[in-house]
């Protein structure tokens, strides 16, 4: 928490933190998150989901770096390349950044699907209700009528219309299990994930070590720019990302900081 005393310790509104601040982003989280267990979007284990991304981004510079960067314009063109795309939504980055999500799936013409590890019925329609108020039209994860082979019954349910079916899903904050599982489906993940050490990103095609609130919107931008690109060009955006120097890069910057090589 900040001594500043220019911001309250729990703002009611976050129009109460002022842009200013130099923690900005940080007290902006942490409002929407405690927001989102408020409405019964977030668990509690989110907050300390939360909490370890933070200290990453601390180490991280709290900026999307050159290589953080790479990773969400090859995941813009895997969107755009895709048959069916899915941005998997859960908790913690429907509470973070709801509007973001809706955008980039307008743009890049994907699903959104409700996916959580602890799967409540009250809490998926909470959360689907909460992008509906942010301009969702379609949320899927409601039916869950197919299952992820090789999970157990809870976390393996998605919908056979969405997840299951998805040649590319965007699967930020994932747990480790279940991203393993749907690359075994043949899926390609694109991870969000601040920790390039947790299973999820060290998993995926596309790591991006970076905040949601930022990777999310950055995606975006790139697909905005890529969407008249032709198929040669994006498969050469695909080509050219190198997963392994990205999460290396990531690993080195946290352990020593500094601006990238
Ligand atoms: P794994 O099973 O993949 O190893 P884990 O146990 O390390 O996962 P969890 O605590 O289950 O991880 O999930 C939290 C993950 O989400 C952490 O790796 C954390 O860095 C990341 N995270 C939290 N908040 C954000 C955020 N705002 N943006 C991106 N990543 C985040």
């Amino acid at each position: 928490m900040t001594d500043d005393p220019q911001v309250p310790v729990a703002p009611e509104d976050e129009t109460e933190i002022p842009e200013s601040h130099p923690r900005y982003v940080s007290l902006l989280t942490r409002h929407r998150i405690e927001r989102g267990v408020e409405k019964d979007i977030t668990s509690l284990q989110g907050l300390i989901a939360e909490g370890r991304g933070e200290a990453f981004d601390y180490l991280l510079g709290e900026e999307t770096t050159e290589s953080a960067d790479a990773a969400a314009r090859a995941a813009a063109a895997h969107l755009l390349l895709a048959r069916h795309p899915v941005l998997s939504v859960n908790g913690n980055v429907a509470a973070l950044c709801p509007g973001e999500l809706v955008e980039l799936a307008e743009v890049v013409d994907a699903d959104l699907e409700v996916n959580l590890f602890n799967h409540t019925e009250a809490r998926i329609e909470a959360i689907a209700e909460h992008l509906r108020e942010h301009g969702a039209t379609d949320v899927k994860g409601l039916t869950a009528d197919a299952r992820i082979p090789g999970l157990d019954h809870a976390r393996a349910k998605v919908d056979a219309d969405g997840i299951y079916d998805a040649d590319v899903v965007v699967v930020p904050l994932e747990d480790g299990d279940r991203a393993e599982a749907l690359g075994e489906m043949g899926k390609t993940e694109i991870v969000v994930d601040l920790n390039p050490l947790s299973r999820s990103p060290q998993m995926a095609a596309v790591p991006i070590v970076d905040n949601v609130l930022r990777a999310i919107p950055n995606i975006t931008r790139h697909a905005r720019e890529l969407r008249e690109a032709t198929r040669e060009e994006l498969e050469a955006v695909v080509e050219e990302f190198d997963r392994e120097a990205a999460l290396e890069e990531a690993e080195r910057r946290i352990r020593e900081g500094g601006r990238e090589k």
